[in-house]
């Protein structure tokens, strides 16, 4: 029996890692949930997993949660402290699952308990970078990659030595605007860009994945996880999101893993590491899907990854840059307020200002993102 948290739990990870739990009830015991808005279902799954305290991110909304425990003797709190506090319980295995640089002081302060926390939260590693990593050697945490691409890459190079690897290939599958033009990708609304072809995801992640933005993060994600070289890591398309990516080895050896569109699977292999636990996903049928294609990316129509693979060169507070204005875009698209395009267009007009200082501990990368933040708040007023 091990015990678990879940930050970020009311979403689309934390719905996927609770179906597991539910399916393995003497595996797991629950520590704290953590939500920002949505009160019915964190106070829900509270009770239903009978969890130690349930937190919302959104203090105003703490009364509402209380009236949703009443009578569980469950605990709950809210805020920004009380997220922080909610990972400092002793937890085996924390799940860093919130969207968006929200989730960096809880995920840092769940790395400084010292015990295995498993990341989804790719704009926490994006941001903090080697604030982050730092943090994961100095107090002996044990990091785990959930994102699917990263969680592939993990078991592919299990047993092998980092130092004969030729290449790490991130798989992509597009997106759903992969096969636009130019032209088209003008007029693309919020509604089709949370439409993802493969996987079913939160809002924010898909218009990530519909502008490549989110394999841009992901290969910075890799850059902090697998430390062999910005060179060595490539992006390829692969629309069928079956292979999760790819290790070659310098004697032409290539090792993939392969699995369904399902985060379920990727979580699992984080929360039973390094053991194995069943999952009630379809298993494998390689015959039923019969063809896996792969092509190069296409940087001119999607030029986000170019814009991660500059901001990584760059380094110090680019990335975090690159992050934040990316989260304010996002936003602005999914409320209509700007087109689909200028949400990379506004990354690229923030980043080419004057970077800020390389931050070298939490407060500065949060200062750092903040600052980001306010930059794309003008840039993309001039973006309308
Ligand atoms: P969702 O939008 O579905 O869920 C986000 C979670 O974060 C919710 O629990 C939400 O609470 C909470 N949250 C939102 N804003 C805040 C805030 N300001 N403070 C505290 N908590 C907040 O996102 P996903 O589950 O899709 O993604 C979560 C993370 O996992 C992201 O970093 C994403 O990139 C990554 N990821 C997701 C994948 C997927 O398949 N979904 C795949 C790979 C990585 P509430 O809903 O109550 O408002
Ligand atoms: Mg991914």
């Amino acid at each position: 029996m091990r015990t678990l948290t879940i930050l970020g739990a009311t979403g689309s990870i934390g719905a996927s890692t609770l179906d597991l739990v539910r399916r393995n009830r003497d595996g797991f015991r629950v520590v704290a949930l953590t939500g920002h808005s949505n009160v019915t279902v964190l106070a829900a799954l509270a009770r239903e997993f009978d969890a130690e305290i349930a937190v919302v991110g959104d203090e105003a909304r703490l009364p509402e949660l209380r009236d949703a425990l009443a009578g569980s003797g469950i605990a709950s709190a809210g805020g920004e402290a009380a997220l922080i506090e909610a990972a400092q319980r002793p937890a085996d295995v924390t799940v860093a699952a919130i969207v968006g640089c929200a989730g960096l002081a809880p995920t840092m302060a769940a790395i400084e308990q010292g015990r295995t926390v498993a990341l989804a939260n790719k704009e926490a590693l994006v941001s903090a970078g080697g604030v982050m990593t730092r943090a994961v050697a100095q107090y002996g945490t044990t990091l785990l990659p959930v994102d699917s691409e990263h969680n592939a890459i993990f078991q592919c190079l299990a047993g092998n030595d980092p130092a004969h690897v030729r290449w790490i290939t991130l798989t992509a599958s597009g997106g759903p605007f992969r096969d636009w033009t130019a032209e088209r990708l003008h007029t693309a609304t919020p509604a089709e860009a949370v439409r993802h072809p493969n996987w079913s995801m939160g809002a924010k992640i898909s218009v990530d994945s519909a502008t490549m933005m989110n394999k841009g993060l992901e290969f910075i994600e890799a850059y902090h996880l697998f430390p062999v070289g910005v060179e060595r890591l490539r992006i390829i398309i692969h629309p069928q999101s079956i292979v999760h990516s790819m290790v070659e080895y310098r004697d032409g050896s290539t090792l993939a893993q392969l699995g369904p569109s399902d985060m379920r699977v990727p979580i699992a292999s984080a929360l039973a590491w390094p053991a194995r636990m069943e999952t009630p996903c379809e298993p494998l049928d390689l015959a039923a899907i019969g063809t896996l294609t792969f092509r190069a990316p296409d940087e001119l129509r999607f030029p986000a990854t170019r814009l991660a693979r500059e901001a990584v060169m760059a380094g110090g507070a680019l990335p975090a840059v690159l992050n934040a204005s990316n989260e304010i875009a996002v936003a602005a698209f999914l409320s209509g307020k700007i087109a689909f395009t200028r949400i990379v267009q506004c990354c690229e007009n923030v980043l080419a200002a004057t970077p800020p200082a390389p931050p070298q501990c939490l407060d500065e990368v949060i200062a750092v993102d903040q600052e980001a933040r306010a930059k794309a708040r003008v840039a993309m007023e001039l973006l309308i």
